[in-house]
């Protein structure tokens, strides 16, 4: 059982590798492609900022 608060490992102990998955753009709605490695990506049509709720999930 792992501890959620050593959810932030280092990059030496990479397990899975991450993937990408398109998401859509709340500001604009461009697709865009984020990997689930990365908490948040900028929408690269109008800037806005796109979470990554698969990540953020609970
Ligand atoms: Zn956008």
């Amino acid at each position: 059982m792992k501890d959620r608060h050593l959810e932030e490992k280092p990059a030496c102990s990479v397990k899975s590798a991450p993937v990408p998955a398109e998401v859509g753009c709340p500001g604009c709605g461009t697709a865009l492609e984020m990997w689930s490695d990365e908490t948040d990506i900028i929408c690269t049509s109008c800037g806005c900022i796109v979470q990554n709720e698969r990540r953020s999930a609970n």
